[in-house]
């Protein structure tokens, strides 16, 4: 690991004016030696510094800056969320779990209980993928400048499926897949003070439009704030995360859903799908598959096929088209 200095913001004014590159433009080999970075609890970051891949020259703490950690609702405006809220404080709000099921179970299932402490959730959305071979500093992939996916042709029972080019990585987050299906939007303080809104499904970045990074945020940019939607007395959620272990891993595959039923028809729906692609995906296939049906084993098991309809796996994946298909099927059927 290498010596690096360490200041601690007071506000995130002071934080900005510190931090001059993303973790990600560290990881690429005309990576600035001068790089400073934020970190929040660190899980991610100091996993990057610890394996070599990731070598600032300043960390910089944004976890103690006051009003950051801070959830608010109300029925009118719907949910707003600091940064620094941890998974736990997500998993433990009674609020969220009453209004917002799929954000509250995708929060819960994450990592550990020590984890979920720490972990905040700006730290959970912009997270690096878990593909092993860009998690080796021994490795040059293609997300790190060589023109080589190794998991395209080597190990890939845990990669993506569909939506890929020729990174074949999956992204990390549970939370993003959950707050894909709420419609949330992120709220990124750019370096100069000014506020920009992002509705989630313009946050993530495609290898194949950008391979050094997976989400639009800039040098300096910090997010300030998630919003989710105010509730609706005809909506509801659900989220359902597969591994092959039931703690201490990230999913081989999960699904949140939110719809909204007029009595048992399904008048809307936004079925989306984690560890199934570079990005957290929504599913139209599925979501067309049932609007404006009645939700029942028979049109709960299409959506799942539907989704599944574009998929491509690779040599060592097929196993996630049932894993996939089951998991849709039994969302929808929580939800009704
Ligand atoms: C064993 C294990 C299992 C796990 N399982 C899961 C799982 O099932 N699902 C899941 O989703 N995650 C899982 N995780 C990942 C974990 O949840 C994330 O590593 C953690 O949430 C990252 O948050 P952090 O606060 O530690 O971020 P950090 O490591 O501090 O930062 C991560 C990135 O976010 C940036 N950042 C932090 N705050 C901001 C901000 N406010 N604005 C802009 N950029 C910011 C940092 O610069 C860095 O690039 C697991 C982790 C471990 C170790």
């Amino acid at each position: 690991m290498n010596k690096f200095s360490w200041y601690d913001a007071a506000s995130v004014e002071e934080a900005q004016k510190e931090v001059n590159s993303t973790v990600s433009q560290t990881i690429q080999p005309d990576a600035d030696p001068n790089a400073a970075v934020f970190k929040a609890a660190g899980i991610d970051l100091l996993d990057l510094m610890k394996e070599g891949l990731s070598q600032p020259a300043k960390v910089v703490n944004v976890r103690n800056i006051p009003g950051l950690d801070e959830i608010s609702f109300s029925p009118e405006k719907g949910l707003r969320l600091g940064p620094n809220v941890t998974l736990s404080q997500i998993a433990d709000d009674e609020q969220i779990k009453t209004h917002y099921l799929a954000f509250h179970q995708a929060a819960s299932h994450a990592a550990t209980p020590q984890i979920r402490n720490m972990a905040t959730l700006a730290g959970n959305l912009a997270q690096r993928t878990r593909c092993w071979y860009f998690r080796s500093k021994d490795v040059v992939c293609f997300r790190k400048g060589s023109s080589t996916c190794y998991a395209h042709i080597g190990k890939n029972e845990n990669h993506a499926i569909m939506s890929y080019g020729y990174c074949v990585s999956i992204h990390a987050s549970s939370l993003a897949t959950a707050l894909m299906a709420f419609d949330a939007i992120i709220e990124i303080r750019e370096k100069d003070g000014k506020i920009r809104l992002v509705p989630i499904k313009e946050f993530f970045v495609l290898p194949t439009v950008d391979r050094t990074k997976e989400t639009i945020l800039e040098p300096g940019e910090l997010i300030t704030s998630v919003f989710l939607p105010a509730p609706a007395s005809n909506r509801k959620s659900y989220y359902i995360k597969m591994g092959s272990r039931k703690s201490q891993d990230w999913p081989m595959a999960e699904v949140a859903v939110v719809a909204e039923f007029s009595g048992t028809i399904c008048k809307s729906a936004n079925i989306a799908l984690g560890a199934a692609a570079p990005v957290p995906v929504i599913s139209t296939l599925a979501i067309e598959a049932i609007t404006g049906k009645s939700i029942d084993e028979t049109t709960a098991a299409h959506a799942g096929r539907a989704a599944m309809e574009i998929a491509v796996p690779l040599s060592e994946n097929a196993y996630k088209i049932p894993v996939f298909e089951a998991i849709i099927k039994r969302a929808l059927l929580a939800v009704v």
